[in-house]
């Protein structure tokens, strides 16, 4: 079951993102809660712009590496 979080959660995870993949449960976690809240959705942008500018390397896509 996924629980809906808070906000205060929910930007953690954000932030956390940006240094390392989440787990496919903080994803969805994150996922579910975006699309049930408007300031986190619009906070989530600011993140992912900041991401952007300050990087210009991509990260390998090894998103496999699953915990259970
Ligand atoms: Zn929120």
């Amino acid at each position: 079951m996924i629980k809906m979080m808070m906000c205060r959660e929910v930007t953690k995870l954000m932030s956390k993102r940006l240094d390392a993949p989440l787990s496919l449960k903080e994803r969805l976690v994150l996922r579910v809660h975006l699309s049930m809240c408007h300031a986190c959705s619009e906070c989530d942008k600011q993140f992912q712009l900041l991401h952007q500018a300050g990087q210009h390397y991509q990260d390998s896509p090894a998103d496999d590496h699953r915990t259970t």
